[in-house]
């Protein structure tokens, strides 16, 4: 039995209770979970942005020791240190073929097939489905083993947590779609957990104007801890018009990091001509925003960006690199650790913008 945050039917509060697990496939490996991230899209489920089947168990953004290994895993072994990452290639489709296991059409190849028993389950027998593939916010997590990056003993697992989501979906936007140049100018609205490592990633890109916005004077405290050069708070001036004058003319690369219409519309607005806005938050599947046509006229793109376009197994021990060197502050993004048993009040805390990632740390 293990001790897990489940989201029960018609409830936004999560109940801390002991489930089970099954015995594991092949491919998959069972993790001692020792910290996960609080995250927004997480959040989306409580809130019902994002409809998944309950009783669910919440968390994407783990890390942990592997304690079992299937019968055809060979890349791990008990004992090593593990961060989850909810982009699981299935690694024989052609987008994986390609390096873009964020597109992969081969999903169900890292999930139970339908008949099989779930991989973890209520006392009474009811199936619990684990969040983007992981549901982390676990004591144990049961996990296909594309979905686990092998870590350095070195990285602290608190601080390890947060690669799988935030650190991956902010650092991936900048370096493997927007690729941002030494000199480029940069604006990001919103500074969350993904929003401060757009900021970080474009300052180790050597961005040499970064305009964090957001109407929470603490967050923009936060991103300039981080990297921003120039701040807008969104509650007191316009921000399209502020970011238009603090960079002559609107910027290299616009980041929408909130997932709302108006934002998209106004990342858009923020950019020069000829440039890209790229939309990283999460909206739910039918909304819809509208774009000016002069900004075709004037050469401007949107562009949609999923998960950073991460890959995995090689951007994570990147961004580890990245932090042994000093160039990346994850210290800086964990503001509140707090044990499962206080799961709810965290997630209060993120959705009342009060900390820039809060982190589930397990005994
Ligand atoms: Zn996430
Ligand atoms: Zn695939």
């Amino acid at each position: 039995m293990t001790r897990a945050a489940v989201l029960h039917e018609g409830t936004d509060v999560l109940t801390i209770e002991e489930i089970t697990s099954t015995p594991l496939d092949p491919r998959e490996v069972r993790v001692r979970t020792k910290a996960c991230g609080l995250c927004h899209s997480d959040y989306h489920v409580i809130d019902g942005t994002l409809a998944r089947p309950r009783p669910h168990v919440l968390g994407h953004e783990a890390a942990g020791i592997v304690a079992e290994v299937g019968s055809q895993v060979t890349a791990f072994a008990p004992g090593d240190h593990v961060v989850t990452c909810l982009v699981m290639g299935c690694g024989d489709c052609k987008r994986c073929a390609q390096g873009q296991p964020t597109l992969c059409t081969g999903g169900a190849a890292t999930k139970r097939a339908a008949g099989e028993p779930p991989r973890q389950q209520t006392l009474d027998g009811r199936p619990i489905t684990g969040f983007a593939n992981v549901g982390g916010l676990s004591e144990e997590i049961v996990i296909d083993e594309r979905g686990l990056v092998a870590i350095g003993d070195d990285v602290p697992m608190d601080l390890a947590a947060i690669l799988g989501c935030a650190v991956v979906t902010g650092l991936g936007a900048v370096f493997n779609v927007a690729d941002v140049q030494p000199g480029d100018s940069v604006a990001v609205i919103g500074c969350g957990g993904v929003g401060l490592n757009v900021i970080q990633g474009a300052r180790i890109a050597g961005a040499s104007q970064i305009i964090a916005i957001d109407l929470s004077p603490a967050k923009l405290e936060a991103a300039k801890a981080l990297g921003a050069t120039d701040t807008v708070d969104a509650s007191q001036s316009d921000a399209v018009a502020e970011v238009q004058r603090l960079s002559g003319g609107g910027v290299d690369h616009a980041f929408e990091v909130i997932g709302r219409p108006a934002t998209a519309e106004q990342a858009l607005a923020m950019c020069a001509n000829g440039r890209t806005a790229y939309v990283l938050g999460v909206m739910s599947d039918d909304a819809e925003f509208s774009v000016r046509a002069e900004y075709t006229k004037r050469g401007k793109s949107l562009r949609g960006v999923m998960m950073g376009a991460t890959r995995p197994r090689v951007d994570i021990p990147r961004y580890v690199e990245m932090w042994r060197r000093g160039q990346l502050d994850l210290d800086g993004m964990v503001s509140r650790r707090l044990p499962l048993d206080d799961v709810n009040d965290g997630f209060r805390a993120m959705a009342a913008g009060e900390v820039n990632r809060a982190v589930v740390v397990f005994p």
